[in-house]
Protein backbone atom coordinates (compact mmCIF):
# COMPACT_ATOMS: atom_id res chain seq x y z
CA UNK A 1 0.00 0.00 0.00
CA UNK A 2 1.09 3.41 -0.22
CA UNK A 3 3.56 5.08 2.40
CA UNK A 4 0.97 6.98 5.36
CA UNK A 5 0.65 10.55 4.84
CA UNK A 6 1.85 11.48 8.66
CA UNK A 7 0.41 14.61 10.09
CA UNK A 8 -0.41 13.60 13.59
CA UNK A 9 3.38 15.38 14.67
CA UNK A 10 6.45 16.77 13.32
CA UNK A 11 8.27 14.62 15.71
CA UNK A 12 7.37 11.70 13.39
CA UNK A 13 10.37 12.85 10.83
CA UNK A 14 13.26 10.55 9.51
CA UNK A 15 16.57 11.28 10.00
CA UNK A 16 18.13 12.23 6.76
CA UNK A 17 20.86 10.44 4.54
CA UNK A 18 23.23 13.17 5.66
CA UNK A 19 21.92 12.48 9.64
CA UNK A 20 22.75 9.06 9.08
CA UNK A 21 26.10 9.36 7.84
CA UNK A 22 27.00 11.89 10.27
CA UNK A 23 25.76 9.66 12.94
CA UNK A 24 27.72 6.73 11.14
CA UNK A 25 30.80 9.27 11.56
CA UNK A 26 30.60 10.42 14.78
CA UNK A 27 33.48 10.42 17.05
CA UNK A 28 32.56 9.76 20.51
CA UNK A 29 33.35 9.37 23.85
CA UNK A 30 31.93 9.05 27.48
CA UNK A 31 29.39 11.75 27.89
CA UNK A 32 29.27 11.32 31.81
CA UNK A 33 32.84 11.98 32.13
CA UNK A 34 32.38 14.83 29.66
CA UNK A 35 34.79 12.94 27.13
CA UNK A 36 32.62 12.56 23.68
CA UNK A 37 33.69 15.47 21.70
CA UNK A 38 30.44 16.15 19.32
CA UNK A 39 28.22 16.27 22.04
CA UNK A 40 30.60 19.02 23.59
CA UNK A 41 29.92 20.66 19.97
CA UNK A 42 26.28 20.32 19.81
CA UNK A 43 26.38 21.88 23.27
CA UNK A 44 28.49 24.71 22.09
CA UNK A 45 27.50 25.27 18.54
CA UNK A 46 23.45 25.56 20.94
CA UNK A 47 25.27 27.97 23.29
CA UNK A 48 26.83 30.20 20.60
CA UNK A 49 23.47 30.44 18.42
CA UNK A 50 21.66 31.42 21.40
CA UNK A 51 24.13 33.87 22.25
CA UNK A 52 23.99 32.18 26.05
CA UNK A 53 27.14 30.67 27.90
CA UNK A 54 26.63 27.40 28.34
CA UNK A 55 24.22 24.23 26.84
CA UNK A 56 23.18 20.70 27.97
CA UNK A 57 21.75 17.79 25.29
CA UNK A 58 19.13 16.07 27.14
CA UNK A 59 17.44 12.74 26.10
CA UNK A 60 13.90 14.65 25.60
CA UNK A 61 12.44 18.32 25.72
CA UNK A 62 10.24 16.91 28.71
CA UNK A 63 13.21 16.14 30.63
CA UNK A 64 14.80 19.48 29.74
CA UNK A 65 11.60 20.99 30.95
CA UNK A 66 11.35 19.10 34.17
CA UNK A 67 15.07 19.75 34.97
CA UNK A 68 14.54 23.80 34.10
CA UNK A 69 11.70 23.69 36.89
CA UNK A 70 13.80 21.81 39.54
CA UNK A 71 16.70 23.98 39.12
CA UNK A 72 14.25 27.56 39.65
CA UNK A 73 12.01 26.32 41.89
CA UNK A 74 12.02 24.86 45.78
CA UNK A 75 9.27 21.94 46.51
CA UNK A 76 5.93 23.82 47.17
CA UNK A 77 6.12 26.51 44.93
CA UNK A 78 3.79 27.32 41.96
CA UNK A 79 4.95 27.30 38.13
CA UNK A 80 2.64 29.52 36.21
CA UNK A 81 1.85 28.49 32.68
CA UNK A 82 -0.23 28.39 29.97
CA UNK A 83 -3.28 26.26 30.69
CA UNK A 84 -3.15 23.70 27.33
CA UNK A 85 0.63 24.49 27.80
CA UNK A 86 2.94 21.03 27.60
CA UNK A 87 4.14 21.23 30.87
CA UNK A 88 0.79 20.87 32.22
CA UNK A 89 -1.11 19.02 30.15
CA UNK A 90 2.07 16.26 28.47
CA UNK A 91 4.66 15.67 30.89
CA UNK A 92 3.02 13.25 33.06
CA UNK A 93 2.33 15.60 36.26
CA UNK A 94 6.32 15.28 36.92
CA UNK A 95 6.46 19.44 37.86
CA UNK A 96 4.41 17.75 40.86
CA UNK A 97 5.63 13.93 40.65
CA UNK A 98 9.32 14.57 40.74
CA UNK A 99 9.84 18.72 41.31
CA UNK A 100 7.14 18.97 43.89
CA UNK A 101 5.43 21.81 42.45
CA UNK A 102 2.12 22.86 41.71
CA UNK A 103 1.37 24.29 38.45
CA UNK A 104 -0.82 27.41 38.52
CA UNK A 105 -2.40 27.36 34.70
CA UNK A 106 -4.10 30.30 33.52
CA UNK A 107 -6.56 30.24 30.33
CA UNK A 108 -6.19 32.41 27.02
CA UNK A 109 -8.27 32.85 24.60
CA UNK A 110 -5.34 32.02 21.61
CA UNK A 111 -2.37 30.58 23.56
CA UNK A 112 -0.40 34.36 23.93
CA UNK A 113 0.26 34.67 27.97
CA UNK A 114 0.73 38.63 28.24
CA UNK A 115 1.54 39.74 32.11
CA UNK A 116 -2.07 40.91 31.69
CA UNK A 117 -3.14 36.99 32.77
CA UNK A 118 0.43 36.30 34.67
CA UNK A 119 0.18 39.02 37.42
CA UNK A 120 -3.12 38.03 39.02
CA UNK A 121 -1.82 34.21 38.94
CA UNK A 122 1.10 35.69 41.30
CA UNK A 123 0.93 34.77 45.37
CA UNK A 124 1.57 37.93 47.43
CA UNK A 125 4.36 37.65 49.32
CA UNK A 126 2.81 36.22 52.68
CA UNK A 127 4.31 33.01 54.95
CA UNK A 128 1.56 31.37 54.93
CA UNK A 129 0.54 31.07 51.13
CA UNK A 130 2.27 29.14 48.45
CA UNK A 131 4.95 31.68 46.82
CA UNK A 132 5.42 31.48 42.75
CA UNK A 133 8.42 30.00 41.93
CA UNK A 134 8.43 30.57 37.78
CA UNK A 135 6.45 31.86 35.13
CA UNK A 136 6.91 28.98 32.28
CA UNK A 137 6.26 30.32 28.56
CA UNK A 138 5.76 28.27 25.41
CA UNK A 139 7.32 29.71 22.03
CA UNK A 140 5.17 28.40 19.34
CA UNK A 141 2.40 26.92 21.64
CA UNK A 142 1.48 23.80 20.31
CA UNK A 143 -2.32 23.11 21.21
CA UNK A 144 -3.12 26.73 20.76
CA UNK A 145 -1.70 25.79 17.34
CA UNK A 146 1.88 26.84 17.03
CA UNK A 147 1.00 30.37 17.96
CA UNK A 148 3.84 32.62 18.22
CA UNK A 149 4.63 34.66 21.19
CA UNK A 150 5.13 37.99 19.89
CA UNK A 151 8.28 39.18 21.35
CA UNK A 152 7.37 42.47 22.88
CA UNK A 153 5.02 40.13 25.03
CA UNK A 154 7.55 37.98 25.92
CA UNK A 155 10.22 40.75 26.61
CA UNK A 156 7.48 42.68 29.36
CA UNK A 157 6.95 39.60 31.07
CA UNK A 158 10.36 38.76 31.74
CA UNK A 159 10.95 42.77 32.89
CA UNK A 160 7.82 42.32 34.93
CA UNK A 161 8.56 39.13 36.22
CA UNK A 162 12.23 39.91 36.85
CA UNK A 163 11.74 43.01 39.02
CA UNK A 164 10.12 40.47 41.26
CA UNK A 165 12.72 38.06 41.29
CA UNK A 166 10.34 35.50 39.64
CA UNK A 167 12.31 33.61 36.83
CA UNK A 168 11.12 32.89 33.82
CA UNK A 169 11.31 29.57 31.79
CA UNK A 170 10.73 29.34 27.99
CA UNK A 171 9.63 25.85 26.87
CA UNK A 172 10.71 25.80 22.86
CA UNK A 173 10.40 23.15 21.82
CA UNK A 174 9.48 24.84 18.00
CA UNK A 175 11.48 27.97 18.84
CA UNK A 176 12.63 27.87 15.64
CA UNK A 177 9.88 28.15 13.73
CA UNK A 178 9.06 31.03 16.02
CA UNK A 179 12.24 32.60 14.84
CA UNK A 180 11.24 32.24 11.32
CA UNK A 181 7.51 33.69 11.76
CA UNK A 182 8.62 36.56 13.54
CA UNK A 183 11.50 37.36 11.04
CA UNK A 184 14.25 37.32 13.89
CA UNK A 185 16.87 35.48 15.36
CA UNK A 186 16.19 32.58 18.14
CA UNK A 187 19.06 34.48 19.97
CA UNK A 188 16.84 37.88 19.69
CA UNK A 189 13.20 36.52 20.45
CA UNK A 190 15.25 34.52 23.63
CA UNK A 191 17.47 37.05 24.78
CA UNK A 192 15.31 38.21 28.12
CA UNK A 193 14.42 34.86 29.59
CA UNK A 194 16.32 32.90 32.04
CA UNK A 195 16.30 29.38 30.65
CA UNK A 196 15.18 27.57 27.39
CA UNK A 197 14.46 24.70 26.50
CA UNK A 198 14.68 23.53 23.07
CA UNK A 199 13.89 20.00 20.83
CA UNK A 200 15.93 19.01 18.40
CA UNK A 201 13.22 16.02 17.37
CA UNK A 202 10.57 18.14 16.26
CA UNK A 203 10.95 19.89 12.60
CA UNK A 204 14.69 20.10 12.76
CA UNK A 205 14.51 16.43 12.53
CA UNK A 206 16.81 14.48 14.74
CA UNK A 207 15.84 11.62 16.10
CA UNK A 208 16.51 12.19 19.33
CA UNK A 209 16.88 14.78 21.70
CA UNK A 210 16.47 18.48 23.24
CA UNK A 211 18.93 21.25 24.19
CA UNK A 212 18.65 23.17 27.68
CA UNK A 213 20.18 26.15 27.03
CA UNK A 214 20.93 29.37 29.60
CA UNK A 215 23.74 30.22 32.30
CA UNK A 216 27.23 28.20 33.09
CA UNK A 217 25.58 27.93 36.22
CA UNK A 218 22.23 26.80 35.45
CA UNK A 219 23.91 24.44 33.26
CA UNK A 220 26.42 22.77 35.76
CA UNK A 221 23.09 22.22 37.89
CA UNK A 222 21.18 21.41 34.53
CA UNK A 223 23.95 18.16 34.40
CA UNK A 224 23.90 17.21 37.78
CA UNK A 225 19.79 16.83 37.86
CA UNK A 226 19.74 15.18 33.87
CA UNK A 227 22.34 13.13 35.95
CA UNK A 228 19.83 12.59 39.28
CA UNK A 229 16.98 11.64 36.26
CA UNK A 230 18.49 8.85 34.66
CA UNK A 231 19.68 11.29 31.49
CA UNK A 232 23.61 10.80 31.49
CA UNK A 233 24.64 9.04 28.49
CA UNK A 234 27.21 7.78 27.57
CA UNK A 235 28.74 7.50 23.75
CA UNK A 236 26.01 9.89 22.85
CA UNK A 237 27.53 11.28 19.63
CA UNK A 238 25.78 9.24 17.64
CA UNK A 239 22.74 11.01 18.56
CA UNK A 240 24.85 14.66 18.97
CA UNK A 241 25.90 14.20 15.52
CA UNK A 242 22.52 13.70 13.83
CA UNK A 243 21.51 16.99 15.94
CA UNK A 244 24.22 19.03 14.76
CA UNK A 245 23.21 18.30 11.43
CA UNK A 246 19.67 19.64 12.38
CA UNK A 247 20.68 22.37 14.40
CA UNK A 248 23.41 24.13 11.73
CA UNK A 249 21.36 22.47 8.23
CA UNK A 250 17.59 22.90 9.26
CA UNK A 251 16.21 25.67 10.63
CA UNK A 252 15.55 27.03 6.99
CA UNK A 253 14.02 23.90 6.16
CA UNK A 254 11.14 25.18 8.12
CA UNK A 255 9.79 27.60 5.82
CA UNK A 256 8.82 25.15 3.73
CA UNK A 257 6.93 23.61 6.56
CA UNK A 258 4.74 26.84 7.19
CA UNK A 259 3.94 27.02 3.48
CA UNK A 260 2.32 23.88 3.22
CA UNK A 261 0.21 24.71 6.90
CA UNK A 262 -0.80 27.69 4.98
CA UNK A 263 -2.03 25.57 2.21
CA UNK A 264 -3.54 23.17 4.48
CA UNK A 265 -5.38 26.06 6.26
CA UNK A 266 -6.74 27.61 2.97
CA UNK A 267 -7.97 24.21 1.71
CA UNK A 268 -9.25 23.46 5.41
CA UNK A 269 -11.18 26.70 4.96
CA UNK A 270 -13.47 25.58 2.70
CA UNK A 271 -14.61 22.51 4.13
CA UNK A 272 -18.06 23.37 5.20
CA UNK A 273 -17.99 22.46 8.88
CA UNK A 274 -14.05 22.74 9.51
CA UNK A 275 -13.76 25.75 11.71
CA UNK A 276 -9.88 27.13 12.04
CA UNK A 277 -9.71 29.69 15.06
CA UNK A 278 -6.26 30.56 15.20
CA UNK A 279 -4.10 32.52 13.23
CA UNK A 280 -1.84 29.97 10.87
CA UNK A 281 1.61 31.08 11.65
CA UNK A 282 3.72 27.90 11.81
CA UNK A 283 3.30 24.33 11.25
CA UNK A 284 0.53 23.39 13.36
CA UNK A 285 -3.20 23.78 12.26
CA UNK A 286 -5.96 22.96 15.16
CA UNK A 287 -9.29 22.69 13.88
CA UNK A 288 -12.94 22.15 15.19
CA UNK A 289 -14.83 19.61 13.20
CA UNK A 290 -17.81 19.39 14.98
CA UNK A 291 -19.55 20.99 12.38
CA UNK A 292 -18.67 18.11 9.71
CA UNK A 293 -21.43 15.70 11.69
CA UNK A 294 -18.36 13.76 12.37
CA UNK A 295 -16.56 13.37 15.91
CA UNK A 296 -12.68 14.29 15.78
CA UNK A 297 -11.91 10.50 16.94
CA UNK A 298 -14.14 8.99 13.87
CA UNK A 299 -12.86 11.23 11.58
CA UNK A 300 -8.85 10.56 12.52
CA UNK A 301 -10.48 6.86 11.66
CA UNK A 302 -11.81 7.49 8.56
CA UNK A 303 -8.59 9.33 7.36
CA UNK A 304 -6.48 6.39 8.83
CA UNK A 305 -8.37 4.10 6.65
CA UNK A 306 -6.99 6.18 3.87
CA UNK A 307 -3.89 6.27 4.32
CA UNK A 308 -3.75 9.67 6.33
CA UNK A 309 -2.29 10.43 9.93
CA UNK A 310 -4.02 12.97 12.09
CA UNK A 311 -4.72 13.01 15.79
CA UNK A 312 -7.59 13.98 17.82
CA UNK A 313 -7.10 16.68 20.52
CA UNK A 314 -10.55 16.23 22.27
CA UNK A 315 -13.97 15.22 20.72
CA UNK A 316 -14.24 18.39 18.53
CA UNK A 317 -10.81 19.42 17.80
CA UNK A 318 -8.61 17.94 15.28
CA UNK A 319 -4.44 18.76 14.81
CA UNK A 320 -2.20 18.17 12.20
CA UNK A 321 1.15 19.06 11.53
CA UNK A 322 3.59 19.86 8.88
CA UNK A 323 7.35 18.72 8.62
CA UNK A 324 9.80 17.62 5.72
CA UNK A 325 8.11 13.99 5.52
CA UNK A 326 4.76 15.08 4.03
CA UNK A 327 5.67 16.48 0.65
CA UNK A 328 3.08 19.32 -1.43
CA UNK A 329 1.77 16.16 -2.91
CA UNK A 330 1.27 14.62 -0.09
CA UNK A 331 -0.57 17.36 1.65
CA UNK A 332 -2.95 17.46 -1.97
CA UNK A 333 -3.34 13.96 -1.45
CA UNK A 334 -4.53 14.34 2.68
CA UNK A 335 -6.71 17.22 1.33
CA UNK A 336 -8.79 14.85 -1.23
CA UNK A 337 -8.63 11.91 1.22
CA UNK A 338 -10.25 14.81 3.72
CA UNK A 339 -12.91 15.82 1.19
CA UNK A 340 -14.17 12.01 0.78
CA UNK A 341 -14.01 11.27 4.36
CA UNK A 342 -15.79 14.35 5.35
CA UNK A 343 -19.88 14.35 4.69
CA UNK A 344 -20.17 18.15 4.35
CA UNK A 345 -17.11 18.57 2.05
CA UNK A 346 -18.55 15.50 -0.22
CA UNK A 347 -19.68 17.71 -3.34
CA UNK A 348 -17.19 20.71 -3.07
CA UNK A 349 -14.47 20.20 -5.24
CA UNK A 350 -11.32 19.37 -4.21
CA UNK A 351 -9.23 21.85 -5.77
C1 LIG B 1 7.26 18.03 22.06
C2 LIG B 1 7.18 19.10 23.04
C3 LIG B 1 7.95 19.08 24.21
C4 LIG B 1 8.91 17.96 24.56
O1 LIG B 1 8.48 16.72 24.24
P1 LIG B 1 9.36 15.39 24.32
O2 LIG B 1 8.51 14.43 23.59
O3 LIG B 1 9.51 15.09 25.75
O4 LIG B 1 10.67 15.65 23.65
C5 LIG B 1 7.84 20.13 25.08
N1 LIG B 1 7.04 21.17 24.81
C6 LIG B 1 6.30 21.24 23.70
C7 LIG B 1 5.45 22.44 23.45
C8 LIG B 1 6.33 20.21 22.78
O5 LIG B 1 5.57 20.28 21.68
Amino acid sequence: MTPWIDLRSDTVTKPTPEMRRAMAEAEVGDDVYGEDPTVNRLEQRAAEIFEREAALFVPSGSMGNLISIRIHCDHGSEVICESRGHIFNFEMASMSAIAGCLPRPVATDDGVLTWKHIEPAIRPKIYYRAQTGLISLENTHNIAGGRVLPTEVQDQICDRAHERAIPVHLDGARIFNAALALGQSVAAITRKVDSIMFCLSKGLGAPVGSMVVGSRDFIAKARVYRKMFGGGMRQVGVLAAAGLVALEKHPPLLRRDHQKAQRLAEALREIPGVRIAHQVETNILVFDVSGTGLAAPELSARLKERGVLANAVDPNTMRMVTHYDVSEEDIERALRVLHEVVPTARGVAAR
